[in-house]
């Protein structure tokens, strides 16, 4: 493919172990990069087979990251997009499926014109194609690459063949290499530990890549001589070699990569014509510092089943700190487990007196009927205490399931539980159904939404129109609309507040509860869109809400 914009590549490969920070390196080096003032870009390449992230346990990959074109992606892009302040399009995500996917077909549509279809060239065409094609949406001028998994592994030797060749095609003062390893700290010797990474590095160089800078995580600092070493042993320039230890809040990454004049480093590497003024990180800088207030505190419960593993909710996390700080307060995070069993007492005892501690509680989103049972009685617990209530999508429906069942539909449910429900106030609308059909039933990516002038909601946004990302199969049953709006005690409407719908006013996109300081539930995913220096509108209205609710807190713990 032709390229229009010279842009210039920078790929980050990964040594020793996995889960070391790369998507962090990553989008942090992307965050100085912007300071500076150049458009970048991020793509994330995955080597697993999957097409896409969607049918991932989020036990294992973390939360699946929704794109505004609909893309199911790995969570590795929202870290892109919330450093960089971008909206990346769902191609920025390569998967071994998605190449397999696209070179079979050009088989099958004979386009290789009887030759034997292999690994090089062809699928490692394909990726090169890919690569171009991403950055050849806009006039980028750096787009960074980030290759899942690390340097060795099986899959990912395809991928390794076509980013060294893309060095080729590009030229090599256009692409540069980045390595990010572990260096372990020995508590019998006494010291960190250099091998693994000098190890990696070697296997690195055996398939043709050179790093040009190589980024060592640690839990705690390295000294410059330990530097100094994998520098020679590792043939890169000593002020190539940089050491990122464990940080206080992920967001300090740019500026520790920054103090190590890793900015510097690139720009001289791939000649890009600005200046690399450190001071241009300044709001980064005093972000981070409202990132680490320690007090006052607003305790969060995140009331969900994959709460064993913190990344399966990483998006509201992050929004929930990037509210906090904006608004001046420490947003202290609590997971609790919403597979309950309510005959196990001893069980539903904890389950409350964890609930009891909170000053808000947000209901994320989720699949499947195990874990629902919780976040119901989480919902009736918050109405009944008026503590904040915050339901996302799953956490939505949750709320209008139990709202119903206080009001005169004691069954009431999801069809997604109860497919013979008589009421079933969440169901999935006709047009899905026909979708099931064609093999696709999610309502996914960027959708329009009207708000309601006089709610809470409109509170919080301040327009009336805005866009947000759904990822859902089923929706709030507009049979039910009516019933559940026009409910009277005393004269007076306690009903259920629509406060967001589609443009057309056809599909429920966010409901309030009456009488209640504030429970607002929306069936779109606000956390895909907050960023540090713009958190999401309904996070910041929802701590604020938190944060009145602690000034006047029972302590159970007094
Ligand atoms: N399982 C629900 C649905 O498909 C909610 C999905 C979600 O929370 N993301 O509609």
């Amino acid at each position: 493919m032709e390229r229009i914009h010279l842009t210039k590549f920078i790929i980050i490969t990964g040594g020793v172990v996995s889960s070391i920070g790369k998507g962090i390196t990553s989008a942090s080096m992307g965050r100085i990069l912007r300071s500076y003032g150049l458009n970048v870009a991020a793509i994330k390449i995955d080597p697993y087979l999957n097409w896409d992230s969607g049918t991932l346990n989020p036990y294992q990959h973390g939360e699946v990251f929704v794109t505004n074109d609909g893309m199911e992606t790995d969570l590795d892009l929202g870290h892109y997009e919330r450093y960089l302040d971008v909206e990346l399009p769902g191609i920025s995500n390569i998967t071994t499926g998605k190449v397999y996917e696209s070179v079979i077909a050009k088989e099958r549509a004979g386009d290789f014109l009887g030759a034997c279809v292999q690994v090089i060239p062809h699928i490692t065409d394909e990726i090169k194609e890919m690569i171009k094609i991403t950055a050849n949406q806009d006039d980028y001028d750096v787009v960074l690459i980030e290759l899942g998994g690390t340097v060795g592994d099986i899959e990912s030797q395809p991928f390794l063949e076509a980013l060294r060749q893309l060095r080729n095609d590009e030229g090599s003062k256009n692409v540069m290499f980045v390595h990010v390893t572990f260096i372990p700290y020995l508590d019998a010797a006494g010291e960190f530990k250099t091998k693994p990474t000098q190890h990696s590095t070697k296997e690195l160089r055996s398939v043709g890549i050179n790093p040009d800078i190589i980024v060592c995580r640690s839990q705690e600092p390295i000294d410059d001589d330990l530097k100094a070493k994998i520098a020679h042993f590792c043939d890169v320039d000593k002020d190539a070699v940089v050491n990122t230890p464990d940080a206080g809040t992920i967001y300090e990454v740019p500026l520790v990569l920054e103090e190590n004049n890793v900015g510097k480093v690139i720009v001289d590497r791939l000649g890009l014509d600005v200046n690399p003024d450190s001071s241009k990180l300044a709001q980064w800088r005093s972000i981070v510092k409202s990132l680490k207030i320690e007090d006052p505190v607003v305790r969060i419960g995140i009331v969900g089943k994959y709460v064993e593993l913190e990344d399966a909710y990483i998006s509201i996390r992050e929004s929930l700190l990037h509210a906090a700080a904006d608004i001046g307060v420490k947003a202290e995070i609590v997971y609790i487990n919403s597979d309950v069993d309510e005959n196990d007492k001893e069980a539903m005892d904890s389950f409350y007196w964890e609930l009891m501690k909170l000053h808000g509680i947000l209901i994320p989103g989720g699949f499947g009927e195990r874990g629902v049972e919780g976040k119901l009685l989480a919902v009736d617990y918050a109405i009944e205490e008026n503590i904040p209530l915050f339901g996302i999508c799953l956490g939505m429906q949750s709320m209008v399931i139990q709202f119903a069942r206080r009001n005169g539909y004691p069954n009431a449910n999801s069809s997604e539980f109860d497919k013979n429900n008589s009421h079933p106030v969440i169901d999935m609308m006709e047009e899905q159904k026909k979708i099931k059909n064609m093999g696709g039933t999610m309502r996914l990516g960027s959708y329009d939404c009207k708000i309601i002038e006089g709610t809470k909601t409109f509170d919080a946004y301040q327009e009336t129109d805005i866009e947000e990302r759904h990822r859902h199969r089923f929706e709030f049953n507009n049979e039910y609309r009516d019933c559940l709006q026009d409910i009277y005690v005393k004269n007076e409407n306690k009903g259920i507040i629509i406060s967001g719908t589609s443009p057309d006013d056809f599909l429920v996109e966010i409901i309030e509860l009456p009488d209640h300081p504030w429970a607002i539930g929306c069936q779109f995913h606000p956390e895909f869109k907050s960023r540090p220096n713009r958190p999401h509108p309904l996070f910041k209205s929802f701590v604020d809400a938190a944060y009145g609710y602690s000034k006047n807190w029972w302590n159970p713990f007094k």
